[in-house]
């Protein structure tokens, strides 16, 4: 089938931009044809028209060029990919055909532009290698870039952690070689997974891609070797991949770091669940989450950083006590911090305007905020300089101001600057000569014509003659019909409209040239002088990359001491012992959100000789799953640096951080609850060390009773024996608190409740030693269930008391614990059952049987066992 050139050029960018939709530019529009017109018009409600109409007409569907970055939003929020086709030469120059072509390809993962990033959290894009056959302690490559800021990390991971680095970093696009099949691990749910060609993550191919666009012969200066292999073929294929997606400039991607676990406090992706870390359990929004209530920061790169650092927390304590050295200092000079905060307000978002800058897609704007974020520069110096921390003074000394890119932008540009260098008029006056006379030319030109018309309506008397302009003409001079009788005889007749005469002169048409060919020239020359200030900024990028790190630190430790500051925080005291001590500690977020002064308080202490092990107990929303999560989310801000909402505090270091709660949430998920939390606790048990903190909420209410009692029952027992971490475990499993009796390092606990007048009142204050009731029907009261079911409830557990039967009508197993408390409770609780061959002895009538037969059963016997 012939198809026009245009359609041709069309198939052929088509063809190379893979499963990315086209959006073809033509004149002033966007358009898509084909299956992707058919997607765009599901995807963005775009009218499904058709091109080319008679006997194969095209299905099209196009919007205006100036709504394409609203548009590549829905579309990347869709889940799709696109590729951008531009005019790459003047319509009004080009012969035949306009030459196009791919500018870029937008991929969720790639994104650079401001409209289409959240400027609170970072983009990243990631890859993974994995070898053929995956077993938990597997190592697999893993890379992470983010192409708005140009942070570029790599590791080895085992692959049961890699689900876990997934949930830290949330990529919203992971690369993953064409015949690698998926990973069985938890995936981010936005993460777009891209199939690229298995070349890409070659060993060769990824060292010469990395050492050529970080300019090194080695990666070893990174701090990679040959044993980091797979994390490296993983930060190839992502170069790979950005190449061939963004066609411009990476400058700004000039390192790759290492990410080495060991280094920070492990959090796997159910804990960071749990405990709501930067998102909220049910809804996955990030209001309501752990991060949404401590970030005060005041600049997107700081809130970013601050969510980087409460992902992956320290777990030296030096680093640590450097840290809160600063916040320390900070939260006692209000006054400098609150200066500091305000000149942070002033500035904008370096690290991405630095990004856009050398991925040249800066606007006049961009650089106009590079220049004014410089100017802010000398007085935050010099606020930081007030303040001695070592932190503090490495920060100060990488602010650096670059006075000559400053003054060269202050003096250069206006200060309301266009998003579009086409659109001119973004250079100072003053600034380039030829610019401004150029400028006046135009000016004072179009002035001319103004005045022109006037001097021409009074030579002629005609009150209604006018000039304006057309493409084809340019200026001409119109008379309507109804006046066409005075026309000068000088005027020269250039067309004939319905309702008029339009004319030109030579006086006219001088002018014009000068004054159209001014505005042009002064728009291209402006154009030029943009272009030279971009490549002047892109000079300037490691430093300013620096600036911004450091921008961003202040901000966060500025931050931490504006949190610090609140009433009732305190400094913890980090320590290498095995303890938590906490002294009137509260939840952040359930704080933040109950009225103020309506949460209560609570004491912890885990290690020294208070126990390891806490056993609380406790009626239904009493607040023991807030109690346990409390202790968890203090350790860890505790491990960020933070200051703690508790009157004081002392921390032992942890390796890891371990929290599984509301397991229940999970049937989304397709898995049966029980399932869920047995993989999850097994995880636990299998990874946890001595230093490790581990909470646990209700751990086997998803199977039966006996089953449930049974199993939380040898999780304490190992967590206590074998792993000796500091463990704090909800349960409303009662029989449980007996093992506080038999292990050492056991305490129960219990939330205070008061009876009054039949009903129950919840403290939510945690108290030494064990519930003695579950309370269970008092809070079905409280939850509304009618009176006269509550009522009955009452009878059948005075019912089932009385007989020691529970709702099975089995004995109570807590009745079968209570008699056998001089012996081994263990032994109890899981004795065997009784093996058949006891039952057919006991039958056995021994009068009646001869020496042969009872030979006989004995052989039989013997067969069986
Ligand atoms: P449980 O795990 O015992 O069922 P939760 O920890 O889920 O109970 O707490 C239930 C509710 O009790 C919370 O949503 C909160 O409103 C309230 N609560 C819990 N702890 C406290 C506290 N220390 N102070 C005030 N209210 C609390």
């Amino acid at each position: 089938m012939a198809v026009t050139p245009m359609m041709q050029q069309y198939l052929d960018a088509k063809q190379a931009c893979g499963d990315a939709l086209l959006l073809f530019r033509m004149g002033d529009f966007y358009e898509l044809f084909h299956d992707d017109a058919r997607t765009a018009s599901r995807v963005l409600g775009l009218t499904l028209t058709t091109r080319d109409k008679g006997e194969n007409p095209v299905p099209m569907a196009g919007f205006p060029y100036h709504q394409l970055e609203g548009y590549l939003a829905k579309l990347i929020g869709g889940g799709l990919r696109a590729a951008v086709c531009e005019q790459v030469e003047d319509p009004r120059q080009a012969k035949g055909l306009v030459k196009r072509e791919v500018t870029r390809v937008v991929t969720p993962g790639t994104l650079t532009d401001d409209a289409l990033l959240d400027p609170r959290e970072s983009n990243y894009l990631a890859a993974m290698v994995l070898p053929d056959t995956l077993q938990p302690h597997t190592p697999v490559g893993l890379a992470w870039a983010d192409l708005s800021t140009g942070r570029f990390q790599a590791a080895v991971f085992p692959f049961a952690r890699l689900g876990d680095e997934l949930a830290r970093l949330q990529p919203s696009e992971c690369l993953l070689g064409d015949d690698q099949p998926p990973p069985t691990c938890p995936f981010p749910p936005r993460m777009m997974i891209t199939r690229r060609p298995e070349w890409t993550f070659a060993r060769d191919t990824s060292q010469a891609v990395l050492q050529k666009q970080l300019q090194v012969a080695s990666l070893e200066g990174f701090g990679f070797d040959e044993s980091d292999m797979l994390a490296i073929r993983a930060a190839g294929g992502i170069l790979e991949y950005l190449r061939e997606t963004q066609k411009t400039s990476l400058d700004h991607i000039d390192r790759l770091l290492p990410y080495r676990s060991g280094e920070s406090l492990e959090i796997d992706e159910a804990t960071r669940r749990s405990l709501e870390i930067t998102r909220t359990f049910r809804s996955g929004a990030r209001e309501g989450s752990l991060l949404s209530v401590i970030d005060q920061t005041i600049t997107p790169p700081g809130s970013r950083l601050l969510a980087d650092w409460v992902g992956a927390p320290l777990t030296n304590l030096a680093a640590i006590g450097a840290r809160q050295d600063a916040v320390e200092l900070l939260r006692n000079s209000a006054t400098v911090r609150r200066q500091i905060r305000e000149e942070l307000a002033g500035v904008y978002d370096l690290e991405r305007l630095i990004a856009r800058v050398t991925t040249l897609r800066a606007s006049p704007r961009d650089l106009a905020f590079v220049g004014r974020t410089l100017a802010r520069l000398p007085q935050l110096k010099a606020l930081v300089a007030h303040l001695r921390a070592p932190l503090l003074d490495d920060l100060q000394t990488r602010l650096d101001e670059s006075p000559a890119l400053r003054d060269l932008l202050a003096a250069a540009l206006e200060d309301d600057c266009p998003l579009l260098a086409r659109d001119g008029n973004f250079i100072r006056q003053g600034f380039h000569g030829e610019l401004d006379r150029l400028r006046e030319m135009a000016h004072g030109g179009k002035a001319w014509i103004a005045r022109y018309q006037a001097d021409q309506i009074e030579k002629t008397g005609i009150p209604n003659l006018k000039v304006a302009f057309n493409k084809v003409f340019g200026y001409y001079i119109e008379i309507t019909n109804a006046q066409k009788e005075k026309t000068p005889p000088e005027y020269i007749r250039k067309q004939t409209v319905a309702s008029a005469e339009r004319y030109i002169t030579p006086e006219l048409k001088e002018y014009e040239e000068k004054v159209l060919t001014a505005d042009e020239r002064s728009k291209e020359l402006e154009y030029q002088l943009f272009v030279e200030l971009r490549d002047k900024t892109h000079q300037f990028a490691r430093a300013l990359r620096m600036t911004a790190a450091a921008i961003a630190e202040l901000d966060v430790l500025a931050a931490l001491a504006q949190l610090a500051d609140r009433p009732d925080y305190c400094r913890p005291v980090m320590t290498e012992d095995q303890v938590v001590e906490i002294v009137e500690g509260r939840h952040p977020v359930l704080d933040a959100i109950l009225p103020r002064g309506t949460f209560v308080p609570n004491d912890t202490t885990l290690g020294t000789d208070g126990g390891l092990v806490m056993l609380i107990t406790g009626p239904n929303m009493a607040g023991k799953s807030t109690y346990i999560r409390q202790v968890a989310v203090l350790s860890l801000l505790a491990h960020v640096g933070s200051f703690l909402p508790a009157s004081r505090a002392t921390i032992g270091i942890c390796d890891r951080i371990f929290a599984r709660v509301g397991a229940s949430d999970e049937l989304s998920r397709g898995q049966s609850t029980f399932m869920v939390e047995m993989t999850e606790t097994a995880r636990i048990l299998n990874s946890a060390t001595a230093r490790s903190l581990v909470i646990l909420d209700e751990i086997g209410r998803g199977t039966s009773t006996y089953d449930g009692i049974s199993l939380a029952w040898a999780i304490v027992e190992h967590l206590h024996d074998q792993i000796g971490c500091r463990t704090l475990f909800a349960t409303h499993y009662h029989e449980l608190t007996d093992l506080a009796g038999s292990l050492a390092g056991v305490r129960n606990l219990s939330v205070a409740v008061r009876e009054w007048q039949d009903q129950v009142v919840l403290l939510h204050k945690i108290v030494p030693g064990a519930a003695d009731k579950s309370y269970g029907i008092h809070c079905a009261r409280l939850a509304g269930v009618p009176r006269s079911v509550n009522e009955r409830a009452k009878q059948i557990l005075a019912k089932l008391e009385g007989e020691n039967l529970d709702t099975e009508g089995r004995p109570k197993l807590i009745a079968r614990t209570k008699k056998s408390r001089k012996g081994d409770l263990q032994l109890t609780l899981f004795a065997p059952e009784e093996h058949p061959l006891l039952e057919q002895l006991r039958q056995l009538d021994l009068a009646g049987l001869t020496p042969l037969q009872a030979m006989q059963w004995l052989a039989n016997w013997q067969q069986e066992i």
